[in-house]
């Protein structure tokens, strides 16, 4: 799953907080950073760990590019937008940097990893001077060190690194915690470059991952969410038989451990134990993140899925029957080489049939080095916006009617902010969905229950209980 964050370049300060910023670091002798971070979760949270790092060379967290000594670009690779936006940000720098030589400009994440997208970097952003990839973040600090000492720098590792524990970790919310469980994908789905950019699947030992959780609940953080590209496939690559329902349940058992969450499985590997997990482990979320991609098995299997339309729907069956009141998320990709009208309509259909409660919808978008990208009938854009205009509408009825059946009802929502408008707070059921009511701000961090009055496409307004 991939879902673009958007960061503002300059965040929502003034110029006056900006030059206050600036001032106040200079006298603390502490230097600005500001990363923009493009992507996925994985992304997120390795910006929180190259936070962690760069404070440790007392670098500390800006909201705007002009308050920085260095900016980093965490990039992604997986769609085409990250790149375009990457090099329309990135060329706006160059004025700065004429009259800031001293500020350092890096990219790191994904798409360096690439080595077309390394060689076009290296020869048209000259202001750039630090690229690094994803498998030596933790050498971070060093890299920057020899950047302010005056080197120009690229070291993108083309093997996976080592699973580096206990790196120092800045992390965003104080609520909610992301702890990655397991780099790289060994799948090779043909439209993903993952595999090519995250190298293969490396998992953390078991107690490592407990001992991290332990720390998070420890330290009053309520929801932990588990980030890997394929986390049910978690310890198959162990010397121990270590398994994704075995980790799910030594968390369980963490004393005060709040919420649980995972992103993302592969309907391929969802096992009976797995399923289990699901319903035995009390922290564990009524919420599944399922990616499917397509609703047509000829579709699927182009793309390398390994599962059919009728395997997909009997795995859902099967998980609400174990925890009925689970909510079913996934992704969408409309496009892919080939889909045809008829074909594209079974993805219309599967919305309806599984009932998702949303989905992350995509055009498919050719990257460079994966089989479908060779592919010869390429669906033309303007069929591909169609279908995923079609493809929008329905999933939002669909949500719609889903998010209807919370009305009446009162549930545990974790608080993790404001809402949009004064004296409204928002946050999540267990099941994933957005709430929005009226409460003090001091409410928020906590778990309330809130009685749900009305249903909107994408959240739920209520009231507290
Ligand atoms: S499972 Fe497939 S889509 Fe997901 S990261 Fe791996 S290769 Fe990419």
């Amino acid at each position: 799953m991939a879902k673009s964050i958007e960061l503002p370049l300059v965040g929502a300060v003034t110029t006056e907080e900006i030059r206050e910023t600036y001032k106040q670091l200079k006298q603390e002798g502490k230097k600005g950073v500001f990363i923009q971070t493009l992507g996925c979760q994985m992304n997120e949270h390795d910006t929180e760990k190259m936070l962690g790092l760069l404070k440790t060379l007392d670098y500390e967290p800006v909201q705007s590019i002009l308050a920085a000594d260095l900016i980093l670009y965490n990039t992604c690779a997986v769609r085409e937008n990250p790149e375009r936006k990457l090099y329309g940000q990135i060329n706006t720098l160059k004025q700065l940097k004429e009259q800031r030589p001293e500020l350092i400009i890096g990219i790191c994440g994904c798409m360096t990893q690439q080595s077309t997208a390394l060689q076009r970097m290296q020869e048209e952003l000259s202001h750039v001077d630090l690229i690094f990839g994803t498998h030596n973040i933790h050498r971070l600090p060093e890299l920057v060190h020899r950047v302010e000492a005056g080197e120009r720098i690229v070291e993108v590792w083309s093997e996976e690194g080592p699973v580096v524990e206990d790196l120092p970790v800045e992390r965003a919310s104080a609520v909610k915690a992301y702890v990655t469980i397991m780099y790289g994908c060994n799948q090779f789905c043909t439209y993903c470059i993952v595999p090519y950019v995250r190298g293969k699947e490396r998992s953390r030992q078991l107690q490592d991952i407990v001992r991290e959780v332990e720390a998070l609940t420890a330290t009053g953080y309520k929801e932990i969410m588990l980030l890997g590209q394929n986390v049910n496939n978690y310890g198959k690559d162990l010397a121990e038989d270590i398994t994704f329902a075995r980790l799910l349940y030594a968390l369980d058992a963490i004393p005060g451990i709040g919420r649980i969450r995972f992103t993302s499985p592969h309907p391929k590997y969802f096992s009976r134990d797995v399923i289990q997990a699901l319903a035995e482990c009390s922290s564990v979320c009524e919420h599944v993140h399922l990616p499917i991609q397509a609703g047509n098995d000829r579709v699927l299997r182009r793309m390398g899925r390994r599962y059919t339309r009728a395997q997909y729907i009997d795995l859902v069956a099967q998980m609400r029957q174990a925890v009925p009141n689970l909510a079913v998320t996934t992704d969408l990709i409309v496009g892919f080489p080939g889909e045809t009208e008829a074909e594209f309509q079974d993805t219309l259909s599967i919305v309806t049939e599984v009932g998702f409660d949303s989905s992350f919808m995509f055009i498919y978008s050719p990257r460079p080095g994966t089989p479908a990208a060779k592919l010869p009938d390429q669906i033309d854009e303007e069929s591909k916006r169609d279908r995923i205009h079609r493809l929008i509408e329905v999933q939002n009825k669909v949500s719609l009617q889903r998010n209807a059946t919370y009305v009446g009802n009162e549930y545990e929502v974790l608080v993790d902010g404001l809402g949009k408008e004064p004296g409204l707070v928002a946050g999540r059921t267990r099941t994933g969905k957005l709430v929005t009511f009226a409460a003090a701000p001091d409410v928020v961090g906590q778990l309330v229950q809130v009685r749900i009055n009305k249903a909107n496409t994408w959240s739920l307004e209520g009231e507290q209980c």
